[in-house]
């Protein structure tokens, strides 16, 4: 009885996104450094990230490699004047590039013709889509926040998403983890018996980069050795809506 006097006094909780703004989509979460704009390169700013990914360039600017950011916040901590906390669960990218930032110029013509190509392959995929979840060496975070899609608050089945057990009735691998030698194979296999047209989403900075733990006798450097990436979601983990964003960007639901 008192969850039902708690639904009254609660109302819906569930996010009308991506039909309507959400604050905490669009604005609250902190999960991925970038660099300040105008941020100059100085030597030694790349020891402070624990996975590479903070470079300089010959135009002397720093660049940050979302894809390898595991939002330790040592950057941010070490280098305020240079480096802050990203906003935001916008994420998701059609090209591995495109999570540099500040963007590398002269991506923007090959960026418009993958988002086209996916956009005209995933056509049949819009109203109603299939998910199966492949763990390729994940460390469970991101399983979390997958989980959390089917919760009330998410509660993913009103967009027509769902997920499936078998990779026969997938439109969607949405595959976490670092990629173990040990899941090559069985990653190849189920990429075989799904039907297509088919997305892959490589989920997590583990998923894009390897994260922490690669180059490894165990992993390789992220997913995208080991079978063919269309969208990338970085975070260490991604929020639900980073991940929602990843799914809507991949079926061409989101501009
Ligand atoms: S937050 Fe941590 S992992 Fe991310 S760029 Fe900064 S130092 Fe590297």
């Amino acid at each position: 009885m008192p969850w039902i006097f708690r639904g009254l006094r609660d109302g819906v909780l569930t996010t009308r996104y991506p039909r309507r703004p959400d604050p905490y989509a669009d604005d609250g979460v902190e999960s991925l450094a970038r660099p300040l704009p105008g941020a100059e390169w100085e030597p030694g700013l790349d020891g402070l990230c624990p996975t590479g990914a903070i470079t300089g360039d010959a135009d002397s600017m720093v660049r940050l490699d979302q894809g390898g950011c595991v939002g330790c916040g040592a950057c941010v901590l070490a280098r305020p004047d240079t480096f802050a906390w990203q906003h935001g669960s916008r994420q998701s990218r059609v090209d591995r590039a495109g999570l540099i930032v500040p963007e590398v110029p002269g991506t923007d013509e090959e960026l418009a013709r993958l988002r086209a190509e996916l956009g005209q392959r995933t056509k049949a995929l819009r109203r109603s889509v299939h998910i199966r979840h492949v763990d390729a060496g994940s460390d469970g975070s991101e399983e979390w926040e997958i989980l959390a899609l089917l919760n009330p608050v998410y509660d993913v089945h009103r967009l027509g998403i769902f997920f499936t057990a078998s990779p026969r009735h997938a439109d969607i691998l949405l595959v976490t983890g670092a990629g173990t030698h040990g899941m090559a194979a069985p990653l190849a296999r189920t990429l075989e018996g799904t039907p297509r047209p088919l997305v892959v989403i490589a989920a997590g900075t583990d998923a894009v980069s390897g994260g922490l733990v690669a180059p490894s006798y165990a992993t390789s450097n992220g997913i995208g050795s080991l079978v063919p990436v269309d969208v990338w979601v970085p975070g260490s983990p991604p929020s639900p809506f980073a991940l929602l964003h990843a799914i809507l960007l991949a079926t061409g639901r989101l501009r």
